[in-house]
């Protein structure tokens, strides 16, 4: 936060800059923290040269059992911002919420300003489990929705402009641009799924992931476990999937890029169901699926080759 003293200071430089170009970009750096792989593809995204973000959640690790280590916690004490997920994904920001107010990090929490959506709940031990998701949980994978996604580049622009207003312009036109390209996402995704009948748009997944994006395109989700990997399934519930999966003629189920329950084994087995591919629940991957647009362009893709 530039104080009295740096902000006069801050003109001085930018009327400099016009002289010495390139030596003034490097000043209003800021140290970004996240939590989140996605929001740290979109935090890249609005904040361009002018932010370093620092993934502490990694992708290909399963975000639903991660646990701060004091190395991290070092590091989100250096950051001027942490993002995070919310609606209770991480199950540990509350722990981290003292030492943010002590060091001065902003914790920008996409949940906050997205649409939230209640949980299904297939599983009959939903309710009975993590740390990580309260009774009746609300979905915490509100990304699956492109809508809250831009919501959150916006939420990401005006905390990036706030800590640092020297970037401004910068922010404004790197959000406008990416918010421009999600809705040609948006677009995308329509056209790919008008493809495939309705009859066939179901969504059998190993965790409840991907209820965000069922809502927006109209699928029904059943899952083995509820809205956490930590969620163990009962055999009844298995049972009654086997059974849905058998009258529904569904034709594939998903893995899921980062742990799977075996019984999707034993469905595939027992309902001749194929094993559709593996979907990108808990953020992004590798490859393809390392940025945002790509990862949803992967799920798509495979969820379109797996169902039509
Ligand atoms: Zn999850």
């Amino acid at each position: 936060m530039g104080g009295p003293i740096s902000r006069p200071m801050n003109r001085v430089l930018i009327f400099f800059s016009f002289l010495t170009l390139g030596s003034f970009v490097q000043a209003g750096n800021l140290r970004v923290a996240s939590l989140s792989t996605v929001m740290a593809d979109l935090a890249r995204e609005v904040g361009g040269d002018r932010v370093e973000v620092i993934e502490i959640v990694k992708a290909g690790v399963d975000p639903h059992i991660y646990e701060p280590t004091p190395g991290d916690r070092k590091t989100i004490a250096k950051s001027q911002i942490l993002l995070a997920n919310g609606l209770g994904f991480e199950g540990y920001l509350n722990n981290l919420r003292p030492g943010l107010e002590k060091n001065g990090v902003r914790l920008v929490v996409g949940g906050d300003v997205v649409k939230p959506l209640q949980a299904v709940c297939s599983g009959e031990e939903a309710h009975d489990h993590s740390h990580s998701h309260s009774h009746g949980a609300t979905d915490p994978h509100w990304w699956h929705s492109i809508p809250n996604v831009q919501a959150v580049a916006t939420q990401i622009r005006d905390a990036f402009a706030k800590a640092d207003p020297e970037g401004i312009a910068t922010y404004e036109a790197n959000a406008k641009d990416l918010n421009a390209r999600l809705a040609a996402l948006s677009k995308w995704v329509r056209l790919q799924l008008a493809t495939l009948p309705k009859a066939n748009r179901i969504l059998v997944t190993s965790h409840e992931a991907l209820g965000y994006f069922a809502v927006d395109n109209g699928f029904e989700i059943f899952t083995v476990q509820g809205v956490s990997t930590t969620d163990q399934p009962s055999s009844q519930n298995v049972k009654r999937l086997i059974e849905e999966i058998k009258s529904r003629k569904v034709k594939a189920i998903f893995a899921e890029n980062i742990e799977n329950p075996k019984v999707l084994e034993q469905i595939t087995n027992e309902t001749g169901a194929k094993l559709g591919g593996v979907l990108y629940a808990d953020g992004l991957g590798s490859g393809p699926a390392a940025t945002y647009e790509g990862m949803m362009k992967t799920n798509v893709s495979v969820i379109v080759e797996a169902l039509k």
